[in-house]
Order: structure tokens, then C-alpha cells, then sequence
């Protein structure tokens, strides 16, 4: 968990190779749907564009139906997702008829100033929704397929202050909920170089 630019996906990802686990980012399932253009996709992206998040029901059946699809056994991070409450007690309705539970929820603590700066400078491929490094900004090409970078439509000014009140209205208060759960809640400092926080959370995670 963390607010829109704490760094959820790139840390999300180098997580999901050192645990060899499934990573399910639903920002990134909701915008392959638009890129497929299918119902999904096209019910999500007023919301998305608006910085708006997607009705509860819909994003828990999204996760629900991948996290059915997987085998017995397999280690998963949820990135971005629960996002409200509603969605935290789905999961947990979800993980208790599989007979699973969350090992940990981890939250990137990044100050709202420094949030703002990096999602307006954030570039992402056109193509195949890759976030650039800061190495392949100054070239304009995805470092995975060579497709032009662009920015995120919801990484635009007015856009981010949406995400940004959405998140404090609707997001922080499941901190709160998890903070009344047996499951841990482990605080993240997300200042730093990226290879600095992740070693933070492995720390945290083997704990
Ligand atoms: P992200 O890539 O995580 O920043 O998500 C981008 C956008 O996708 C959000 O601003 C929402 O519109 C939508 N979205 C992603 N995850 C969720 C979620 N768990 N619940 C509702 N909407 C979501």
C-alpha cells in the first residue's frame, strides 16, 4: 500500500522476482483491459482519467477471479489493492474461504510534496505499460519493447490532486482497519534509492 508515486509498482516488481511470487498491480490489470479494449476496460477508464477509483465490487471480482486462477501454494503480492475498506473486508471474505490469510501489508511512507513531484515526471510505455528508469527518460524509449514513453493520462496536475484527496479520504483509512487486525502492518520509509527501499522490506518481511 501507499499513496499514487510511493513507488508501489517498482518495488512491487523487484519483490515479485526476489520472493518468486505473482504480483497483481489492479492499476495495471484495469489499464490492460483498456488497452484491449474490453467492458472492463471501458467502465474503468472514466474513473481512471477522472483519478477516481474504480467501484468496489468490480476490482474485487477482478481479484477475486486471479487470485481463483492461481495454484495451491503460490506466494502473491497485491499491488494497490485493497485501495477502501470495502475492498479490505473482500479480500478477507476472499483469503478466509481459501482457507489463506495476508502475511503482511506493507506501506510506503512518502511525503505528499516529493508524491507530486515524481508523478508529474513519471513516464511510462505507450506499448506495454512499462514504468522507464531514470536511464531510458532522456532517451524517449521503453527499455523492455523500444515504444515511445508517454505520460500516464492520470498523472496530469489536476489528476493527481484528485488521487492524492481519494487516497487520504478513502485509502488511509485502511491502515486503520489493518492496524485493528491481527495482520502486520509494517511502516516503510520510501525515501531513498529504490534498491535502498527494497532492501528495507526485505529486512521488514523477514523479520
Ligand atoms: P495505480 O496504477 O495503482 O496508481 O492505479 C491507477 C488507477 O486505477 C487508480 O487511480 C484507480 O482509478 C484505478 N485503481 C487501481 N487500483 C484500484 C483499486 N484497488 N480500487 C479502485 N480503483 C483502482
Amino acid at each position: 500500500m501507499g499513496p499514487p508515486g510511493a513507488g508501489k509498482g517498482t518495488q512491487g516488481e523487484l519483490l515479485e522476482q526476489h520472493l518468486d511470487a505473482v504480483r497483481y498491480s489492479t492499476g495495471d490489470m484495469l489499464r490492460d483491459a483498456r488497452r484491449a479494449g474490453t467492458d472492463l476496460g471501458r467502465l474503468a477508464q472514466t474513473y481512471m482519467d477522472a483519478g477516481e477509483l474504480v467501484p468496489d465490487e468490480v476490482v474485487i471480482g477482478v481479484v477475486g477471479e486471479a487470485l481463483a486462477a492461481l495454484s495451491p501454494g503460490a506466494s502473491v503480492i497485491l499491488d494497490g489493492f485493497p485501495r477502501t475498506i470495502p475492498q479490505a473486508e473482500g479480500l478477507a471474505l476472499i483469503l478466509e474461504a481459501a482457507g489463506q490469510r495476508l502475511d503482511a501489508v506493507v506501506n510506503l511512507v512518502v511525503p505528499e510534496e516529493e508524491l507530486v513531484g515524481r508523478l508529474s515526471s513519471r513516464r511510462v510505455c505507450s506499448e506495454c505499460g512499462t514504468l522507464a528508469s531514470g536511464e531510458s527518460v532522456p532517451s524517449g524509449a521503453c527499455a523492455a519493447c523500444g515504444s515511445d514513453l508517454v505520460q500516464r493520462s492520470d498523472d496530469q496536475p489536476d489528476t493527481v490532486r484528485r488521487r492524492l484527496g481519494v487516497y487520504l479520504e478513502e485509502t488511509a483509512p485502511v491502515l486503520e482497519w489493518y492496524a485493528d487486525s491481527p495482520v502486520d502492518v509494517l511502516e516503510i520509509d520510501g525515501i531513498g534509492s529504490v534498491a535502498e527501499i527494497q532492501d528495507r522490506i526485505r529486512e521488514r518481511l523477514a523479520a
